[in-house]
């Protein structure tokens, strides 16, 4: 990822220290699930599909901050569902800030005006905001109007009070190079957040909407098209260069899923946050009671169009520091 000097630093340094003591399993960063209700029914959404009893659930504070220590992950994604309407997200997030953890709270934005006092603006703490395309297109992702607007509104009201904040943005069969150009130049340019997130949907087994999903052709051509002509150089990634150039299909990774692992009210998702086979209690217990070699592109059918961040970006930032000629260029790229 790129990410910002000190948190590169503190990440690069967390990496070395892990290989030095010959840990082969480490996570770099936690995708927190406190809750799966969502105040949005998103088409192609696979987390909200749980039942009643369960969409009732909040996760306790110290549970979750309990998790994060025990993994020791350096960095933090709060998702759901929606978290903003978890009623302690706010301790959440100062607890994690407090144990300098870097914590990305992704949010759908509707929420933010009346939440975003339980914040304070932290070099650890940055917004994530889902935004899948211009206004028809977000809507439409998001089956509901004037989403876009609120969104972009909540966007800029966290940049006013001198919040980082990211983008999210997840595309799927009806986008074109040009809708990517579209969404991206204008979140880079018109919105001027400080970095974005890309993903090809993952074809969750659960989701309403079965038809949009994209294969690794389809993924490859898509932003290889989209990154042509310099764009790709002048827009602001929070990804490293070789996850793009993995995207774009200039080079093949296998998944490291168990650097960027799940927590949710079940406990440890095995393998991924895509996939559920299993929870585990523990993260040292889902790293060592996991069949790692199962998963992945070419092992597993459910894996066959995945190109997602958590399972291929964590590969992506070891090659990048395994190579001083990828180190440099990430940097550069900065
Ligand atoms: S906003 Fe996010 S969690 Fe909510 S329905 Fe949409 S994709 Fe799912
Ligand atoms: S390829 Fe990796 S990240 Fe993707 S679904 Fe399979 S195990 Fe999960």
């Amino acid at each position: 990822m790129t990410i910002p000097v000190r948190q590169s630093l503190r990440v690069g340094g967390y990496i070395l220290r892990n290989k030095l003591r010959r840990r082969s399993k480490f996570p770099l960063l936690v995708e927190l699930e406190p809750l799966f209700a969502c105040n949005l029914g998103c088409a192609g959404c696979g987390k909200i599909q749980h039942p009643a009893d369960v969409l009732r659930q909040r996760m306790p504070v110290d549970q979750a901050v309990a998790a994060i220590e025990e993994s020791g992950a350096p960095m933090v994604s709060i998702a759901g569902g929606e978290p903003l309407m978890h009623p302690q997200i706010g301790d959440i997030v100062r607890e994690l800030v407090a144990r300098k953890k870097y914590v990305y709270l992704c949010t759908n934005a509707l929420l933010i005006p009346k939440k975003i006092d339980q914040f304070e603006p932290s070099r650890y703490f940055a917004w994530t905001v889902h935004i899948d395309g211009l206004r028809e297109r977000h809507d439409a992702s998001v089956c509901k109007e004037g989403v876009f607007d609120e969104a972009v509104a909540a966007v800029r009201e966290c940049r006013r009070r001198g919040f980082r904040v990211t983008t999210n943005t997840t595309f799927f069969s009806t986008d074109s190079p040009q809708t990517v150009v579209d969404v991206l130049n204008y979140l880079n340019d018109d919105l001027a957040v400080d970095q974005m997130m890309i993903s090809p949907a993952y074809a969750y087994e659960k989701a309403p909407d079965q038809e949009h999903f994209l294969g690794v052709r389809e993924i490859r051509e898509l932003f290889r098209k989209a990154f042509a002509g310099g764009n790709r150089g002048r827009w602001r990634f929070n990804h490293s260069p070789l996850f793009l150039d993995f995207l774009e299909g200039k080079i093949d990774f296998p998944c490291t899923a168990w650097a960027i692992p799940s927590y949710s009210l079940y406990g440890w998702q095995r393998p991924c946050y895509l996939m559920a086979d299993g929870y585990a209690r523990t993260y040292r217990e889902l790293v060592e009671e996991t069949d790692w070699d199962s998963y992945g592109r070419g092992r597993d059918a459910r894996c066959a169009n995945c190109m997602a961040h958590c399972g291929y970006e964590p590969t992506a930032m070891f090659a990048t520091l395994g190579s001083l000629k990828e180190t440099l260029r990430a940097v550069r790229s900065r």
